[in-house]
């Protein structure tokens, strides 16, 4: 799509989470059209996999579905799901973008949400959103309440695909949206400035090979604990280990593991997951009433409004036991995980007997920031968190004109920073469109 030299004040946001769903809002609600460009079939990002959130306690569906539908529903938002960004030309006030629409051969016009082809389904296949614990189809939503609420087949699980037979989703859906024959499409898109949110990963199980960590069921990384604890999750709320659905009665939190480590992994503190160990802990603690939680740390960090509180509540009314130290080794014993450790303020070496051993694992960019930094020519860091223009004065700003960041794509923030983060990028758009 060539532009025709006016400058053009209308938005892309790419990426769904909480900060461009922001963002988006933000910019809908002052009366500029924004296209939303989402990776996954439906918007929330990391937030849809929360069970409840630090500081509040609130639980993360009730806070975060608001704002799903809105954005869903805001004539001023078009939102453009299970897509992603394949190139960009032009400059601020007239950026030409092609999206790769993939195929998820279910016409979405069609379909009416109606969940039964879910349902229906035979194949059963471990679900990535439940961290691998509970059992997804082959065409799914990401949750209940998916916005947009189209479901997508998954050729690697769709027997269809497979085998050659099967076709249950089409003969069961009432309004024959299904179209196995549905093909990846290229659009384009005309804007005049963009924020990208793409938000973080967890260090994946390959890069992170300590205690055993992907190899033994029972030591979960902190999504997975938002997964068990959540009532749309894999055990409907119910704290039960994964192995055999036992409730755990000694429960082993690490933090820092991946994080702050140089010499083997990242060196920087993901900042994120004193707070929300501590909540994990406290969580447990209010359904496994006669359990024991231990937390290993090094130092606790939580510079948050009402953070520090939130931890001595945690140690003080609810009998959290932290350990300051490291975590040597962790092996299994018969139904035991053994966690050795050593407790650098009495100077003793800790053993304990745990259950369920939950990894604070680092948090990391997106796999594929450097390469979408790279086609908006934007700057990376080493690890892959966009870089800003300017550290302390230009936070949400890129060094190219009409391209600013928001939220975790930027670097690990809570949910408060990234929505004040996307505030801010949607400000920045603001001003910009207000100069021409
Ligand atoms: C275990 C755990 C517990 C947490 N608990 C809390 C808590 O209790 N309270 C709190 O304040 N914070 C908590 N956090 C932090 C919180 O998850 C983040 O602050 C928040 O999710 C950041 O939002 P975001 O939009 O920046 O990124 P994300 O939530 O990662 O969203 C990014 C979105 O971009 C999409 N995307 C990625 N790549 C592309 C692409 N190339 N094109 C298009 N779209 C793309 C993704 O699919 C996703 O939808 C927790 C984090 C973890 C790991």
């Amino acid at each position: 799509m060539k532009g025709n030299g006016a400058f053009v004040k209308r938005a892309m946001v790419i990426g769904g989470g909480i900060a461009g769903i922001s963002a988006s809002l933000d910019l809908g609600n002052a009366g500029y059209d924004v296209v939303l460009v989402e990776k996954l079939p439906s918007i929330g990002g990391r937030m849809l996999q929360l069970s409840e959130t630090f500081p509040t306690l609130d639980c993360a569906q009730c806070t975060l579905t608001p704002k799903t539908v809105e954005t869903g529903q805001h004539p001023r938002i078009k939102l453009v799901t299970y897509s992603e960004v394949e190139g960009i030309e032009g400059k601020a006030g007239d950026f030409s973008v092609s999206i790769r629409r993939k195929a998820a051969y279910v016409d979405w016009e069609r379909c009416t949400g109606c969940g039964l082809c879910q349902q229906k389904c035979p194949s059963k296949n471990p679900s990535e959103f439940d961290r691998g614990m509970g059992l997804g189809k082959a065409i799914y939503t990401l949750s209940p309440q998916a916005v947009p609420n189209k479901p997508v087949i998954d050729p690697s699980h769709c027997r269809y695909f497979k085998e050659g037979k099967c076709r249950v989703c089409e003969k069961i859906c009432p309004v024959k949206a299904i179209d196995y024959e549905q093909k990846d499409r290229l659009v384009e898109e005309r804007v005049g400035a963009i924020v990208v949110a793409v938000g973080f990963d967890l260090i994946p199980k390959e890069s992170f090979g300590e205690y055993g960590y992907g190899e033994l069921p029972d030591l979960i990384d902190g999504l997975a604990f938002e997964r068990l604890n959540s009532a749309s999750g894999p055990t409907t709320g119910e704290i039960r280990r994964p192995s055999d659905g036992k409730v755990p009665k000694e429960v082993v939190f690490i933090q820092c593991t991946g994080s702050r480590d140089p010499e083997r992994y990242m060196p920087y503190c993901s900042r994120v997951c004193c707070m929300y160990t501590a909540k994990h802990a406290r969580l447990y603690k209010h359904k496994v009433h006669d359990g024991q939680a231990y937390i290993f740390y090094m130092d606790i960090r939580s510079t948050g409004k009402g953070y520090e509180e939130f931890i001595q509540q945690g140690m003080e009314e609810e009998g959290i036991l932290y350990l300051r130290g490291r975590v040597s080794r962790i092996f299994r014993d018969g139904e035991k995980l053994i966690v050795w450790g050593a407790d650098t303020l009495t100077g003793r070496k800790v053993e304990v007997s745990a259950d369920l051993v939950v990894l604070a694992t680092a948090m990391t960019p997106r796999k594929e920031a450097k390469e979408l930094a790279k086609k908006l020519g934007i700057e990376a860091d080493d690890h892959g968190f966009l870089t800003e223009a300017e550290r302390k004065l230009r936070p949400v700003e890129t060094k190219v004109e009409g391209i600013y960041l928001a939220g975790c794509a930027q670097g690990p923030k809570d949910i408060a920073d990234s929505v004040a983060h996307a505030n801010a990028a949607a400000s920045k758009v603001q001003a910009l469109f207000a100069k021409h």
